[in-house]
């Protein structure tokens, strides 16, 4: 048997590329787990919560004041931080050299950390290292929005949670080891306090991300949480393994359609310098919903040439009524869509070819959008992805907007496919039970995060 094909060695190699993440508040046990979960399985581990406190610490040392979101952003954007801890290794944090292990966990730090890391500005600069760190994979990265919004595509998402009045007694029972005496309920409140700061911040606020395991561990010891956590992860490559063994037929390609793409493609590159990036490793068998900003007429044939897979994607109904043009498009798998409003059946036809194992190409911000930004998500995509339970893969395009700049090389045209996002099957399972138009919404913001990493990656 090829080596490639071997269920159980892949599902090991798997578990070692990947990115595990573990969100929760305060005091529900996230570093402890994700410390051990590293040491078991052999991987690197990143406390994220040591990064916000260690731009508190420097705020506080340099007089900063909290409320100052342009120079916390300077701090966070200049600070050399050390976190990554190496597998066996005792995690140590160090800032330009300084060891401040023990410095950050300082109450008064605890106190003001929570309104430094609200500022968009420090959380851009350490999201940019987080996924900076996470990027070889083999990676453990614990935090309260690393599943949401720094990672989306992580390989096994867990949300750790706990009730308020165990988890104080853990953190001040931590506390006592350090020598501080603090009162359980006052432990309690302040936990509280920051809960409520971190879970109502508008940026990236704490929730349990779409596709994370829910781990109470109110009534678990560590080592029954940790147990549980890498069963999940077991499993998860295991499953992964066998997908990648699985002799099924590849997805087909009608050969015009490849002939044009492959023409098109050409004719991207010579004229505009077209660059195509992918993250993405296909499963042969597997069909995708792709996900792409929008921001010029061009993206529906310059970013779906470039997808490895024959796609269907909506066009404007009125572009049907043109005869010739409606017979093209009508070729290429476009399908009618009304503007402006929430069309059901045009989304109905998405959720039937997913269904039927067809690949399909959507603007999550549902129409296109200008300025250099991205925009809003509408709830759609994560409407299809979770009925359809199909994977959503970002992608990013640039450059369509400004076609007769990059005609003489000022600006490129550029595609970016990033990896994609998964949702456990029993998840899924949970999630279909119901009509949740806010379950939807989350995993829309999910993918449009994934969109803006992939822009952030196109600057660098
Ligand atoms: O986990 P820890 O208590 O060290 O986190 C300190 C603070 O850092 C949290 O209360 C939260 O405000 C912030 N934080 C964050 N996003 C993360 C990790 C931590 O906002 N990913």
């Amino acid at each position: 048997m090829r080596r490639r094909l071997d269920p159980r060695r892949t599902a090991e190699e798997f578990l070692r590329s990947f990115i595990i993440t573990i969100d929760g508040p305060s005091g529900s046990g996230k570093t402890t787990t994700a410390r051990l979960i590293a040491q078991r399985l052999g991987l690197r581990h990143v406390d994220t919560g040591a990064m916000y406190r260690a731009v508190t610490l420097l705020a506080i040392e340099r007089g900063v004041d909290t409320g100052d979101a342009e120079r916390l952003g300077e701090l966070a954007e200049a600070l050399k931080i050390d976190v990554l801890a190496e597998p066996e290794r005792e995690p140590r944090i160090r800032i330009d050299e300084r060891d401040v292990t023990e410095a950050i966990r300082d109450p008064r730090i605890t106190a003001a950390v929570s309104a430094v890391s609200a500022h968009r500005a420090v959380r851009a600069a350490m999201v940019k290292r987080q996924r900076e760190l996470a990027d070889q994979g083999g990676v453990v990265l614990e935090g309260r929005d690393i599943g949401s919004v720094v990672l989306p595509w992580a390989d096994v998402k867990i949300y750790l949670d706990a009730v308020v009045r165990v988890r104080a007694e853990r953190r001040s029972a931590e506390l006592a080891r350090a020598g501080v005496n603090a009162a359980v309920d006052d432990v309690a409140r302040e936990l509280d306090v920051r809960d409520t700061l971190d879970a109502s911040r508008e940026a990236s606020p704490l929730q349990r991300p779409v596709g994370a395991y829910l781990v109470d561990t109110s009534e678990t010891t560590i080592e029954e949480q940790v147990e549980r956590v890498v069963s999940l992860a077991r499993s998860a490559a295991e499953e992964r393994a066998r997908t990648r063994a699985l002799v099924t037929p590849s997805q087909r390609i009608r050969a015009a359609y490849w002939a044009t793409c492959t023409f098109v493609q050409f004719i991207f590159r010579v004229l505009w310098g077209m660059r195509v990036k992918s993250y993405l490793r296909i499963d042969r068998a597997q069909h995708y919903l792709f996900a792409s900003n929008h921001i010029s007429y061009f993206d529906p044939p310059a970013v779906s040439v470039t997808l490895p897979r024959e796609v269907h994607f909506v066009a404007k109904d009125t572009l049907f009524k043109i005869w010739w043009l409606g017979r093209v498009i009508r070729f290429y798998n476009a399908f009618p869509i009304k503007r402006g409003v929430f069309d059901r059946e045009a989304m109905g036809h998405a959720l039937t070819l997913l269904q039927s194992n067809r690949s399909v190409l959507i603007f999550p911000e549902g129409g296109r959008v200008a300025g250099g930004k991205l925009g809003e998500a509408r709830s759609g995509v994560g409407y299809l992805a979770i009925r359809s339970g199909a994977p959503v893969v970002p992608v990013y395009v640039e450059g369509t907007d400004r076609l007769k700049d990059s005609f003489f090389r000022r600006t490129r045209v550029r595609v970016i496919h990033g990896k994609p996002i998964r949702i456990p099957a029993e998840l899924l399972a949970e999630y279909q039970s119901e009509d949740d138009r806010a379950l939807y919404r989350r995993y829309s913001d999910m993918v449009l995060a994934a969109i803006q990493a992939l822009k952030e990656r196109s600057r660098s």
